[in-house]
């Protein structure tokens, strides 16, 4: 039998290998190259009987049974799988020479101790087989490699088997668990005794004697293992085998203050997690109930046929599903409700991709030079999605996600796979590690009740998107919901930001019931949206929308919106490659002003950018620490011609309805000063009439020194979004801190505390447009603390007012003195939650 190279490269002997477990044979005998290639192929065609979690090694099985373990460079189980692409799984049959491992030789070459890749044949003992290397210096992928003689195969030795002996259970040190190395030394032990040696993880247990079967065992750092032994020489093989697996097997093994997958493995004192499986921990991102079945959202993994036909059938093939890509995305815009702009701005975005014909024409060379359609589709792809990506633009990043969906479209037609959208079941929950804006503006209402994600947080983009299209959602969750089957049952108490994970019928039942009551309160909520908010004891409330668009403009009013409270004008200037001229402002503006009235109010934040929300045409510098940078107002006083242009933009459509201007990120008089300064001399040119000035407070200083503000100001704004992440130092998208980062916190109760007196000391008044406003729980304690205004996602505009119409004002001011003698958020919550006056 002979073996080819399975990489092209200098050829090396074993001894030389920079590893004595390599060098000392203790895997057994081979040859390494050290490569100058970049893909893995098979030396010769057999099974792959095992697969490292990593990618980084295999063992291959020939018919007459010879293994080869392929190990790729030198200490590379610590690179995780960083730099490492298999191309086939474990129990393949694959043909000699085909692509087996791709690899990023300059990354490894980086991290790693070496690149060599030792071929090494791991069972010559018990085949009798010999080898001889092919006498040359370097070879090119395929080149003959080693030939190979069997002998009589080497006959087991026969032990009459009485009882097992089983150790204790032992706790595998090894930083990586048993890769080749502790593995290949635990075999050579095991093999110096008669005894037959067994060890064992979970319900796996594999011979201690052939090292292919301990990596099958695919253990890592922490993993109990237990070692049987049944033979004459049982006692002595059982003490050197578990002195030798607790001493690390000839490896450095991991301190408890060392490397990171100790820490990984501890549990956190600060984050709070879910204890059982059965219970999970997230926050809030839209409030809601729902009962439905996971669905995991994976990235997918589309498998690359190898072979060819000729070139013009494979153009044909790519011609073909590109026509079918483009029926999909037409089909699905027809199928959108005519409101749904969104999703069909996306789809047309995609379509418009199809036709790019720099992908086409790069996909077609590659055709061209013997790659297949799929091949070079997806090189194609690939080669745009990374330029883009390397331009660290975040929407040019965002433009790049696009592109990768549409064409991963492409690919599941060319493979005839089934397209992602049909694969959702009814009543599922999505669960995910992210979804981006465009995922979300994305999701199939009809079929999607709910989602959770184990990134993101309460105030993340998707989370304002989902309460805005009243999906109840979930961020931060445990990680392990990951692990949760598809088809599994769950319950969504978005409201708490918990998931029930395999619920009893009876608490189905039951949360059913409560959907349908919820359901018959807010569809009555609904009913009397007419209604004022006005407490029992005669208090009014203002009740106002968050919005993004002009569309949203003309939902506030049939929602009982009386008036806008923030629009968030940044959101005109994404997604677009140029800045929208003052023209288009104004008649959005102006859109937006008379789709309200003359009356209703409509505050407009002026642009809201830097931070993460970059704008691809205002270059902006990078940034250590985007949020505490150039963002907000700071960009406007830096770059004023823009700021200019919007003020303008709005001075003129002021005349046609009840605008207020707002300004964003205020931290110092200073700022605000200049922003009023510059507001006057475009009113001045534009001899326009004034309107009301006010700023956010979402930064500590501001709430602090609001005494400062208030005289030059007409109102204030409260982004609790904004001045939670700020006064609690933590970013507002962190997942792991979305737990911790609660606008009920005792010291934003302060702050807004503060503001509000000193608001009131000068005749001003003080509403809340972050996303506490919406939180039924925290609106009586906002009322209780003097909070005039509440602006809210549309659709929860109902529901507010209606629990502002069921509150008692001084039973309020009670909760909130109450409140703010708290220590922590968790506190406030159970106090609120147990002397709640509104109940759904
Ligand atoms: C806030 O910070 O609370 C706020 C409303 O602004 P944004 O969420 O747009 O930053
Ligand atoms: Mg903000």
């Amino acid at each position: 039998m002979s073996l080819v190279a399975p990489v092209a490269g200098q050829v090396i002997p074993i001894t030389d290998v920079p590893d004595p477990v390599f060098a000392e044979k203790l895997v057994g005998d081979g040859v390494a190259i050290d490569p100058i290639e970049q893909v893995l192929v098979a030396p010769f065609a057999g099974k792959i009987v095992q697969l490292t979690g990593t990618s980084h090694a295999l063992t291959l099985r020939s018919d007459s049974g010879l293994e080869v373990l392929l190990h790729i460079g030198i200490d590379t189980v610590l690179l995780k799988g960083e730099g490492f692409r298999a191309l086939i799984s474990d129990g393949d049959n694959v043909e000699c020479g085909q692509p087996l491992i791709e690899f990023d030789a300059d990354f490894i070459a980086q991290k790693a101790k070496s690149l060599m890749t030792v071929v090494v044949i791991t069972n010559a003992d018990t085949l009798n087989a010999q080898f001889k290397v092919t006498p040359v210096e370097s070879v090119a992928a395929k080149d003959p490699l080693l030939s190979i003689a069997f002998g009589e195969p080497v006959a087991d030795i026969e032990i009459s088997l009485g009882d097992w002996v089983d150790s204790d259970a032992l706790v595998l040190p090894n930083p990586a668990g048993l890769h080749a190395r502790p593995a290949a030394a635990l075999a050579k032990i095991a093999k110096e005794y008669a005894s037959a040696v067994e060890l064992s993880l979970g319900d796996k247990r594999v011979s201690a004697k052939s090292l292919t079967s301990i990596l099958n065992l695919g253990s890592k750092f922490g993993d109990t293992v237990q070692v049987h032994v049944n033979g004459p020489d049982a006692q002595a093989a059982l003490s050197d085998l578990v002195a030798a697996i607790r001493s690390g097997l000839g490896e450095e093994i991991a301190e408890p203050s060392g490397p990171a997958d100790v820490i990984a493995d501890e549990p956190s004192l600060l984050f709070p997690k879910s204890n059982t499986l059965n219970w999970m921990k997230g926050v809030s991102a839209s409030p809601g109930f729902a009962v439905g079945v996971v669905y995991q959202i994976q990235e997918e993994v589309l498998e690359l046929p190898t072979d060819r036909q000729e070139t013009a059938v494979e153009k044909a093939l790519l011609a073909d599903a590109i026509a079918i890509a483009d029926d999909q995305l037409e089909t699905l815009k027809t199928q959108l409700d005519p409101e749904d702009e969104d999703k069909a701005k996306i789809f047309s975005a995609h379509i418009e991709l199809l036709s790019d014909p720099e992908l086409l024409d790069y996909a077609t060379t590659l055709i061209d030079s013997g790659d297949n359609a799929a091949q070079a589709w997806q090189k194609s792809v690939t080669s745009q999605v990374e330029q883009l990506e390397s331009l660290d633009n975040t929407l040019l990043a965002e433009r790049a996600v696009d592109l990768r969906d549409v064409g991963n479209r492409v690919l599941r037609a060319l493979l005839g796979v089934e397209s992602a959208e049909r694969k959702l079941p009814e009543n599922c929950v999505l669960v995910a590690d992210d979804l981006t804006p465009s995922d979300t503006a994305n999701l199939d209402k009809r079929k999607v009740v709910g989602f959770v994600t184990t990134g993101g947080g309460a105030t993340s983009h998707s989370a304002i998107l989902a309460r805005a299209m009243n999906i109840p959602a979930i961020a931060g969750i445990d990680d392990q919901a990951r692990d949760i089957a598809n088809g599994t049952r769950v319950i969504l108490n978005a409201d708490q930001g918990e998931m029930r994970v395999n619920p009893e019928d009876s608490e189905v039942e039951t949360i059913q019931q409560q959907i349908i009551q919820q359901e018959k309160i807010r569809t009555l909520n609904r009913t009397n949206v007419d209604q004022p908010a006005i407490t029992q004891d005669k208090v009014k409330v203002e009740v106002v929308a968050n919005i993004g668009s002009v569309k949203d403009a003309m939902k506030v009013a049939e929602n009982g919106g009386e008036g806008v409270g923030l629009l968030r004008s940044e959101f005109l200037f994404l997604n677009r490659t140029t800045a929208p001229s003052e023209e288009d402002q104004f008649k959005t503006y102006r859109a937006a002003a008379e789709a309200l009235g003359k009356d209703q109010p409509l505050i407009v934040r002026t642009l809201d950018v830097g931070g993460d929300k970059p704008l691809s045409y205002l270059p902006l510098p990078e940034e250590e620490n985007p949020f505490l940078g150039e963002r907000g107002v700071r960009i406007s006083l830096d770059k004023p011609a823009m700021f200019r242009q919007q003020l303008r933009a709005l001075l003129r459509a002021a005349e046609y309805g009840n605008i207020h201007i707002m300004f964003p990120m205020i931290a110092d008089i200073r700022e605000l000063r200049l922003a009023k300064q510059v507001l006057a001399e475009e009113q001045e040119k534009l001899g326009a009439r004034k309107v009301p000035v006010g700023i956010m407070i979402e930064v500590p200083s501001a709430a602090v020194m609001a005494d400062v503000f208030a005289p030059e100001v007409d109102f204030f704004s409260v982004g609790t979004n904004d001045l939670t992440q700020y006064a609690l130092a933590m970013d507002r998208g962190h997942p792991k801190l979305a737990v911790l980062a609660d606008a009920l916190h005792p010291s934003v109760l302060r702050l807004i505390k503060m503001t509000v007196d000193a608001a009131e000391r000068h005749g001003k008044w003080v509403g809340v447009c972050g996303g506490i406003a919406g939180d039924l729980l925290a609106v009586p304690l906002l009322v209780g603390l003097g909070i005039k205004e509440l602006s809210t996602s549309v659709p929860s505009i109902p529901d507010v007012k209606a629990c502002i119409r069921a509150l008692n004002s001084q039973k309020c001011k009670e909760q909130a003195e109450q409140s703010l003698q708290f220590s922590t958020a968790a506190e406030v919550r159970d106090y609120l939650e147990t002397t709640n006056q509104y109940v759904v």
